[in-house]
C-alpha cells in the first residue's frame, strides 16, 4: 500500500487534518465490521469502511485510492455503528483533504467536470443557466415573486435531464389541477450543492449555499417545495448553518396533504402493481416512510408492495455521495439489485421520489434488457396519470 505520507510531500499530520475537516471519531471504531456486514459494495465487490477507518485512525489513509471516493453515503452503516464513528462525516473528511490537494483516481475524474459546471453554470450537468427553466415551456409556470405561498425548486436534474423533465412537468401539472400559488426561479436556481459536499468540495459547497440563500432573501422565499431528497436534506439540514431557516417540504409529503384537503381529487385508475423504494436521504437520512406510501395508497385501483428490504434497511439505488457522476462497472451497481428484487416480487412498477434514484434505476433497466418488464416512475407521475 502506497502510504499518502510518501506520496504527497507537505501530508503529515493526517488525523489533525481529519480532524480539521469535521472527521474525528475514527478513533472510537474498535473494528466489530457491523458497518462491513450492512454496507451495500460487499454484495457486489470487495469494500471495507472498516478498513478506511482502521487506517485514518494510524495517518495510513491512501488518497490515490478510489475506496475513499466508494461510499453512497447511504447512512446504512452510522445507523448500526455502536461507536458513533459518524463514517459519512469522516470518509468526507478524508475526499476533503484529496480534493485541497487536487488527488483524484481516473473513476472520479467526472466529478471535476462537474465541479467546473458547477461554478459556471450553477449545474453539474455542463448545461446553460440561461436554460434551466426550459422544463416548464408551455405550462405557464410564473416566476416567482414576494407574496406567493410557495416556491417550487425542481432542482438540477429535473431542470436539464431529458427523463426527469418529465417528473418537473408532472408536479407543476399536480400544482396546478391543486390550485397552488406557487412560482419558480428559473435561471435565478442554483444546485443546492448537497452532492459535491460530499464529494469533498465544501469550498464550492458554501459558495453555492451562499448564493442560493441569498437569492431566496432577496425573493422573500418563505416555503420551498422540492422534488430531490437531496435539496431536503440539504436545505433543511445544512443551510441552517448559515443562520437560513426556510419552510422545506417534499413533494411526497405535499401531494399527501393536496388530496387530504381534497384540493387533488383522483379520478382515474391506475391497476398496476407497484412497489416503493425509499431513497436514502429521504427515508433514512430524514425519517419520510409513510407520506409517500400514503399518497400511492390513495390511487385508485393501485396494488402497493413491499420490498425486501424497505425503511431504515432500505438498499441505495447507487447514486449518492456523488457516485451519480462516477462511473460504476454493469455487475457492480446497487440499482440492479434493487431492480431484480422488484421483479422478484412481482412488481410491473418501481416507484420512488428521487431523481437520482430514477436516473440509477432507468439507466439499469435498460443495461439489464428489462424495460418490457417493468416500469420506473416517479410518485408525481403515478398522480398524474391518476388525476
Ligand atoms: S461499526 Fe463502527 S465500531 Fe464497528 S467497525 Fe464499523 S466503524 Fe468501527
Ligand atoms: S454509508 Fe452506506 S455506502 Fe457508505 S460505507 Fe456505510 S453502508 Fe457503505
Amino acid at each position: 500500500m502506497r502510504a499518502i505520507v510518501e506520496t504527497v510531500a507537505p501530508y503529515k499530520e493526517i488525523i489533525d487534518v481529519i480532524k480539521a475537516n469535521g472527521g474525528d471519531a475514527f478513533k472510537r471504531c474498535f473494528q466489530c465490521g457491523l458497518c462491513d456486514a450492512v454496507c451495500p459494495w460487499n454484495r457486489v465487490r470487495t469494500f471495507s469502511i472498516r478498513k478506511i477507518v482502521r487506517e485514518a485512525t494510524f495517518g495510513l489513509t491512501d488518497i490515490e485510492s478510489e475506496d475513499i471516493w466508494r461510499c453512497t453515503t447511504c447512512g446504512r452503516c452510522p445507523q448500526r455503528c455502536p461507536r458513533d464513528v459518524q463514517q459519512i462525516k469522516s470518509g468526507v473528511a478524508l475526499r476533503r483533504i484529496a480534493t485541497e490537494y487536487q488527488v483524484f483516481p481516473k473513476a472520479v475524474k467526472p466529478v471535476r467536470t462537474a465541479s467546473a459546471s458547477l461554478i459556471d453554470e450553477g449545474n453539474p450537468l455542463s448545461e446553460e443557466r440561461k436554460k434551466r427553466a426550459d422544463w416548464a415551456e408551455g405550462l405557464s409556470v410564473p416566476q416567482f415573486t414576494e407574496g406567493m405561498d410557495i416556491l417550487y425548486f425542481p432542482g438540477c436534474y429535473l431542470s436539464y435531464d431529458p427523463r426527469l423533465k418529465k417528473v418537473a412537468r408532472a408536479t407543476a401539472g399536480i400544482l396546478q389541477q391543486a390550485g397552488v400559488d406557487f412560482g419558480i426561479l428559473g435561471a435565478e436556481e442554483n444546485c443546492c450543492g448537497e452532492s459535491i459536499r460530499k464529494a469533498g468540495d465544501e469550498e464550492l459547497f458554501k459558495r453555492l449555499a451562499r448564493e442560493n440563500i441569498k437569492t431566496f432573501i432577496d425573493h422573500g422565499v418563505q416555503k420551498i417545495l422540492v422534488s430531490s431528497p437531496h435539496c431536503y436534506h440539504t436545505f433543511k439540514n445544512e443551510y441552517p448553518e448559515f443562520r437560513a431557516h426556510f419552510e422545506i417540504v417534499h413533494i411526497s409529503q405535499y401531494v399527501g396533504e393536496l388530496l387530504n384537503q381534497g384540493r387533488l381529487k383522483l379520478q382515474g385508475a391506475y391497476g398496476k402493481k407497484v412497489v416503493y423504494h425509499d431513497p436514502c436521504y429521504l427515508g433514512r437520512h430524514n425519517g419520510i416512510f409513510d407520506e409517500p406510501r400514503e399518497a400511492l395508497k390513495k390511487v385508485p385501483g393501485l396494488t402497493l408492495q413491499e420490498l425486501p428490504e424497505a425503511r431504515f434497511d432500505s438498499l441505495c439505488c447507487g447514486g449518492g455521495g456523488g457516485r451519480i457522476w462516477m462511473e460504476t462497472p454493469k455487475g457492480e451497481r446497487f440499482s440492479e439489485l434493487r431492480l431484480a428484487q422488484a421483479l422478484d416480487v412481482g412488481a410491473e412498477v418501481l416507484a420512488t421520489a428521487c431523481p437520482y434514484c430514477i436516473t440509477m434505476f432507468e439507466d439499469s433497466r435498460l443495461t439489464l434488457d428489462i424495460t418490457e418488464k417493468i416500469a420506473v416512475k416517479d410518485i408525481t407521475e403515478i398522480i398524474q396519470e391518476a388525476l
